[in-house]
């Protein structure tokens, strides 16, 4: 079916979710006449999720479902999900509903005007500590320099077009960061807005060291900023080390400065040079990752007459 929706839902220990979001977003997508499939991927769940899944499906064609052999984490059960997905377009959304599926229909309606990446972005973040939104900032400030666009209210929560999944499907690296790949693959891009709602029920799957390791793998993986911060202090140590030389050659021997002077010219040499040493590691990272040089979105004039959009 070339307009069929791929509705993909991670779940990890959502069993009481599970019935209530597929109720939800079924029924929105009958109201609004799209014809869909629902695909739970669960995530390595303890507490009867998939069973969940397996009574849903028995009872309707539309939903399928995935089990993974332990919890592998989101982004896999994200990409997990996509590369299950039979549709022309896939949206992905939370299982705890705090991703409302009442605007999928608006999602799907760009993509029927032909936007290829329909991205949610959060109006409002919903009940945050001061710490966490404080977290939160970092994190996406660094984050967004790494993928060059603004990602401070970016979401899981979005609409791909099938040559944007086949896109991310095609990368060969491991650790995935779902947000910040759909828009470095590019493709022609509209945005929606939502309000974070609350859980529809149990409580966040996400600890303070399950999330903080989630920020070190996706800053590792989207940027290289790390690697620079060697070289920059380095840089500070050989200018002071200047500071101190000159103060020394005023001063006379006798000054700190002249003790000091070594100490920094010595610190600022071996910190640029791991500086250096960090950009060509940098450099083998981004040819690891074998990401494409570039992803073409569509061709014209092509004589086999197979003008398509490709990816
Ligand atoms: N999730 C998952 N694997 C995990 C953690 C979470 O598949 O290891 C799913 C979870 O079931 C939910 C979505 O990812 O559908 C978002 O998780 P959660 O609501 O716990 O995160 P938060 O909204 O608090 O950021
Ligand atoms: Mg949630």
């Amino acid at each position: 079916m070339t307009d069929l929706l791929s509705v993909i839902v991670p779940a990890y220990n959502e069993a009481e979710n599970v019935a209530p979001a597929a109720e939800r977003i079924l029924g929105v997508l009958a109201a609004a006449s799209i014809p869909c499939e629902l695909i739970f991927v669960d995530d390595g769940s303890q507490d009867g999720t998939f069973d969940a899944v397996a009574e849903l499906s028995a009872g309707d064609e539309r939903v399928r479902g995935a089990s993974f052999s332990r919890n592998f984490g989101k982004e896999a059960a994200i990409f997990a999900g996509l590369s299950l997905a039979k549709g022309a377009c896939c949206v992905t959304i939370d299982c705890d509903m705090q991703h409302p599926p009442e605007k999928i229909p608006e999602m799907y309606a760009l993509w029927r005007q032909g936007y290829q990446v329909v991205e949610g972005r959060k109006s409002s973040r919903g009940a945050e500590s001061g710490l966490h939104r404080a977290f939160t900032r970092a994190f996406y400030g660094m984050m967004s320099r790494g993928a060059g666009a603004d990602m401070s209210d970016y979401s899981d929560f979005k609409l791909l077009d099938r040559s944007a999944v086949d896109s991310l499907l095609s990368l060969k690296e491991r650790g995935v960061f779902y947000r910040a790949l759909s828009s470095w693959v590019g493709f022609r891009t509209a945005c929606v807005t939502f309000d974070v709602q609350e859980r529809q029920s149990g409580a966040t799957k996400w600890s303070t060291a399950k999330l903080f390791r989630y920020a070190v793998n996706n800053i590792t993986s989207f940027s290289n900023a790390p690697l620079v911060i060697p070289a920059l202090l380095g840089a500070i140590s050989l200018v002071l080390a200047v500071v101190f030389g000159v103060t020394a050659a005023v001063k006379g021997t006798g000054s700190y400065c002249a003790v000091l002077f070594p100490v920094f010219l010595m610190g600022g040499l071996i910190l640029l040079s791991l500086g250096i040493l960090g950009y060509y590691v940098g450099k083998v990272y981004d040819e690891a990752r074998m990401r494409p040089r570039y992803i073409i979105s569509r061709t014209i004039g092509d004589k086999n007459g197979k003008d398509q959009i490709v990816s």
